[in-house]
C-alpha cells in the first residue's frame, strides 16, 4: 500500500518560510493498492497538487474514488481547484457522511455558488458519482473500508483501510471524549477506548494532533485532539507508526520539530513502543508487502453499508434548563428532526412508548443513570449534566451507554451528537417494510380471532414436525401484527412475541416471499439485531410465509444458534409444513366468517 501526503496542515492554508518543511496545504492523503486501485483521503487544498500531478500523467482516470471525513472547508477546499474534475474521460466515486438535511452533493456544491466561484459543481465534466456513508464496512476493488464516527464538531468519519496485508488509520478531525485524556495519561476507557479499537494493529495511524496537552486545556469542544492523546491512543492499539497530522497553522516547522523530538522522548518511557513522526506534505511510504503495479485497470464493484432510510427523524425533549433546550430545539430543527416535548422523564417515557422517536434528551436530574432509564428507554438517550468530570458518573454513564452533554454546551456540538445517535441507530439493523395493504392484511389477521390465543396442540405439532425435520433447536409459527410478532407455537424459545421492529419474520411477510439468511453475521439486515447480538443469538433463519387468502400472515420459520445452509428440498419440506398452518389457519377464518 503505498501512502502520500499532500496536505498535513489543519484549520487553514499556511503557506510561507516557516512552514515549508512539513508543508502549509490542508488534509489531503493519496493511497494506492498494489492493484493500482487509486484512494485520496480529503480535498483540503493538498488536492490541487495532487490534482496536477494526475494531469501531468496524462492518462485518464477511469474509476477515481474520493473519501471525504467532514465537510469542513479545510477538507474540501481543493475541489474547486482539481484539474481531473474538469476532463470529461475521468470518473470519479465520492464518499461522504450522510448528513440529514442536505445531500453530500448539496453540501459539496454549496461551496460553488455563484457568489464564491465561477464554475459550479455540476459544470466540471468528469463523471462524478456520490456515495452517503454511515458506520460500516465497505469494499473498493481491493480495499476492505471501515467507517467510524469520530468526536468532532460536524459530523465526521474516520476510515480504517486494508489490503495488501496492511492496515492504514486516518483519524482527524477527533477530539478526545474524555478531556482529562488529553495530558496522555489516564486509562483509556468508554468510547475513547473504542477509538483507540479502531486503530488496532494498524501499520500507520495518521491522527489529529492538532494541539498540545497544554493548549487544549483552553480548546475543549474545539474537535482536535492532543499530540500526548494520539501517542496514547496510537499505543494502547498497538500501532506501528503514527503520523501526526492537522499542524495547528500557528505550528512552525521548527516548533513542530521540537514538539516531535519531545514527544519521541517521552514515549520511549512506556511500552509498546510506537514510531512517531510529523505528516509532511510530498513525503511517501509503503505499508505491508504489496508493491505498486501501474496500469491495472480493476473493475469498480463497490458496495455500501447499508443505512436504512431516516424517514421522519423524531427527537423527545425533556430539558428544564431554557437556555440548554432552546440549543437541543434548534439544531434538531435545523436537520429537519421533529422535536416532541415532554415535561418530565414520565411524560417522555409516555411518547417514547406511544410515538417511538428516535432520541431522547433528558435532564440527568430525571435519570439515575444506572441503565435501569436506558433499557425502559430502548433508544438512544442523551443525558444534559451540569459541569460533572466525577469518574463516578463517567463510568456510570457508559455503562448505561448514554451520551452526555455538559452544560454550557455548542450548539454545533450538541447537533453532531443528535446527527450521530440517530444515523447510528438508524443502520443498527434494517426494520423490514410494511407489506402492502397493511390495513386489510391487519384486518384479516384480527379476523381469525387466533392472537393471544392459548398454545394448542394441533400447532404445536407442526412446530415440533419443523424443528425435528430440520435438526433445528428452534421453530416458530409467528405471525406479524401491527406491532409485534406473536408466535402461536414456538419450540425452543420460551417467549410468545417481540416487537416487530427486531422481527425477521415480517421480512418475509413484507416480500410475500420466502427468507434464508444462513448466517446472520454477515447479512446487514439482521447483524446488529438483538435477537442475533444477545439471547438467543440467532444465527441461521429459514421462514415461508404462511397466506390466509390473499394475504400473508406471518411464517413457519426454524432457526440456529449456528449458521448453516438449507438445500431447496428442504424448503420445499418447510412449504409442506407451512400448508399444514395454512389449513389450520383457514379453519380459524371460517369460523370466523360464522361469529
Ligand atoms: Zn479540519
Ligand atoms: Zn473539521
Amino acid at each position: 500500500m503505498h501512502v502520500r501526503f499532500w496536505g498535513t496542515r489543519g484549520s487553514l492554508p499556511k503557506p510561507g518560510p516557516d512552514t515549508l518543511r512539513f508543508g502549509g496545504n490542508t488534509s489531503c492523503v493519496e493511497v494506492r493498492t498494489s492493484l493500482g486501485t487509486r484512494v485520496i483521503i480529503d480535498c483540503g487544498s493538498g488536492l490541487h497538487d495532487l490534482g496536477q500531478a494526475l494531469i501531468t500523467a496524462g492518462k485518464p482516470i477511469e474509476n477515481g474514488h474520493i473519501l471525504i471525513s467532514h465537510t469542513h472547508w479545510d477538507h474540501i477546499q481543493g475541489i474547486p481547484f482539481f484539474a481531473p474534475f474538469f476532463a470529461p474521460e475521468n470518473k470519479w466515486d465520492i464518499y461522504a457522511p450522510k448528513g440529514l438535511g442536505q445531500s453530500v452533493q448539496e453540501t459539496l456544491a454549496g461551496q460553488m455558488q455563484y457568489t464564491y466561484f465561477p464554475v459550479r459543481l455540476d459544470q466540471m465534466g468528469a463523471g462524478i458519482r456520490y456515495h452517503e456513508l454511515v458506520e460500516g464496512t465497505f469494499k473498493i476493488e481491493d480495499l476492505l473500508i471501515t467507517t467510524r464516527y469520530m468526536n468532532h464538531t460536524a459530523l465526521t468519519l474516520g476510515f480504517r483501510l486494508e489490503a495488501d496485508g496492511a492496515v492504514l488509520v486516518y483519524a482527524t478531525d477527533h477530539e478526545p471524549f474524555n478531556p482529562q485524556l488529553a495530558s496522555g495519561a489516564g486509562e483509556i476507557s468508554g468510547r475513547d477506548r473504542e477509538h483507540s479499537q479502531f486503530l488496532r494493529g494498524a501499520d500507520l495511524v495518521i491522527h489529529d494532533a492538532q494541539f498540545t496537552a497544554q493548549e487544549y486545556t483552553n480548546r475543549i469542544g474545539w474537535g482536535h485532539s492532543s499530540v500526548e492523546y494520539a501517542v496514547a491512543v496510537g499505543k494502547a492499539a498497538g500501532a506501528k507508526q503514527l503520523a501526526l497530522t492537522h499542524h495547528d497553522p500557528l505550528r512552525t516547522d521548527d516548533a513542530l520539530e521540537k514538539l516531535v523530538k519531545t514527544t519521541r522522548e517521552s514515549q520511549l518511557a512506556t511500552t509498546p513502543f510506537i514510531g512517531i513522526f510529523a505528516a509532511a506534505e510530498g513525503q511517501a511510504m509503503e505499508l505491508g508487502n504489496g508493491t505498486l503495479k501501474e496500469g491495472s485497470n480493476g473493475k469498480s464493484e463497490w458496495s455500501l453499508p447499508h443505512a436504512s432510510a431516516l424517514l421522519k427523524p423524531t427527537l423527545v425533549l425533556a430539558v428544564e434548563d431554557p437556555v440548554a433546550a432552546k440549543i437541543i430545539r434548534d439544531a434538531a430543527q435545523s436537520d429537519c428532526v421533529t422535536v416532541m416535548e415532554a415535561a418530565d422523564a414520565d411524560e417522555a417515557l409516555d411518547i417514547v412508548k406511544s410515538a417511538m422517536p428516535g432520541i431522547a434528551v433528558l435532564d440527568k436530574r430525571w435519570t439515575d443513570v444506572s441503565g435501569n432509564h436506558r433499557s425502559s428507554y430502548n433508544i438512544p438517550v442523551i443525558v444534559i449534566a451540569e459541569e460533572d468530570r466525577g469518574s463516578d458518573f463517567a463510568e456510570k454513564k457508559e455503562a448505561a451507554g448514554v451520551e452526555v452533554l455538559i452544560k454550557p454546551f455548542s450548539a454545533a456540538y450538541a447537533r453532531t451528537l443528535i446527527r450521530a445517535s440517530l444515523l447510528r441507530t438508524a443502520c443498527r439493523w434494517q426494520r423490514a417494510l410494511t407489506a402492502p395493504y397493511e390495513e386489510q392484511r391487519l384486518e384479516v389477521l384480527q379476523g381469525l380471532g387466533i392472537l393471544d390465543t392459548p398454545p394448542e396442540e394441533r400447532f404445536d405439532r407442526i412446530t415440533r414436525l419443523a424443528a425435528s425435520i430440520f435438526n433445528a433447536p428452534m421453530a416458530l409459527i409467528s405471525l406479524v401484527d401491527r406491532e409485534r410478532q406473536w408466535f402461536k407455537s414456538a419450540y425452543g424459545l420460551n417467549v410468545s412475541e417481540t416487537s416487530r421492529e427486531m422481527s425477521f419474520c415480517s421480512h418475509a411477510v413484507a416480500s410475500r416471499n420466502s427468507l434464508v439468511v444462513p448466517d446472520t453475521f454477515y447479512d446487514s439486515r439482521f447483524s446488529d439485531n438483538p435477537l442475533v447480538a444477545d439471547a438467543p443469538r440467532i444465527r441461521f433463519y429459514a421462514g415461508y410465509p404462511l397466506f390466509v387468502g390473499d394475504h400473508c400472515m406471518g411464517t413457519i420459520c426454524v432457526l440456529d444458534r449456528t449458521p448453516r445452509e438449507i438445500s431447496e428440498e428442504s424448503m420445499d419440506l418447510l412449504r409442506d409444513l407451512a400448508a399444514l398452518v395454512e389449513a389450520e389457519l383457514a379453519r380459524d377464518g371460517g369460523r370466523a366468517r360464522f361469529r
